[in-house]
């Protein structure tokens, strides 16, 4: 299996766990290993699965975000020459209704545009809601039958469209807002951990400089 990117914090608390791994791995040589040590072991162990654990989890929610924020294809044509061969993307722009598009520039007409539709499913959520909106109000005014059938079954298909789209973002949301929360409470508990261990290697340190100095 891959290993998960480590953050700074996690892999100097690795660091240390292999220092105290080591460690109890020589004393269990000599037959030095006391409970103590061997219990400080096991934590260790545990820490790095769970730290371990979570950074699979991590990078696991995050690739798939990413996924979720490229998942929009646009499709763009340019308004000119109506041809899409020559596009190049140039960049994206917020609009007024605070969504993101996409900017693009036609090297056949040298023309630069930006896209009418949001390049996120989040903003195209909205911006089809807003769509449904404006095709309901159409049909307060429209007489003409067929054009009626017509947008009637577009917004039972925008519908369901939306109504596929939501649960999977509201899902992704959701494990954003738990794994920014789990993030907090395993910083808390590196940090706290990692100075343990740090006090620890500063008194083997201090046994082995000054041996006598920890008999009393
Ligand atoms: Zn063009």
């Amino acid at each position: 299996m891959n290993q998960p990117a480590l953050k700074q914090n996690e892999r100097e608390l690795i660091k240390l766990i292999r220092f105290f791994s080591k460690r109890a791995g020589q004393l269990m040589q000599t037959g030095e290993l006391s409970a103590e040590h061997s219990q400080l072991t096991e934590a260790c162990q545990n820490l790095e699965t769970q730290l371990y654990n979570h950074a699979n989890n991590r990078s696991a929610i995050l690739d798939k975000r990413e996924r979720l924020e490229n998942i929009i294809d646009d499709n763009a044509a340019c308004p000119k020459c109506t041809k899409a061969d020559m596009l190049k993307r140039t960049g994206s722009t917020t609009t007024e209704h605070g969504w993101k598009i996409n900017t693009y520039k036609c090297r056949r007409c040298n023309t630069s545009f930006t896209w009418n539709k949001p390049n996120n499913p989040w903003h195209m959520v909205e911006f089809l809601e807003m769509y449904i909106a404006e095709l309901q109000q159409s049909l307060l005014t429209e007489e003409n039958a067929e054009l009626r059938k017509h947008v009637e079954a577009a917004i039972v298909q925008l519908n369901d469209s939306l109504n596929r789209l939501r649960p999977v973002l509201e899902i992704s949301n959701e494990e954003v807002v738990a794994l920014h929360q789990k993030e907090q409470e395993m910083d808390k508990l590196i940090h706290q951990f990692k100075n343990y261990l740090q006090i620890e290697k500063i008194k083997i340190n201090n046994h082995y400089e000054y041996p006598d100095s920890a008999q009393e």
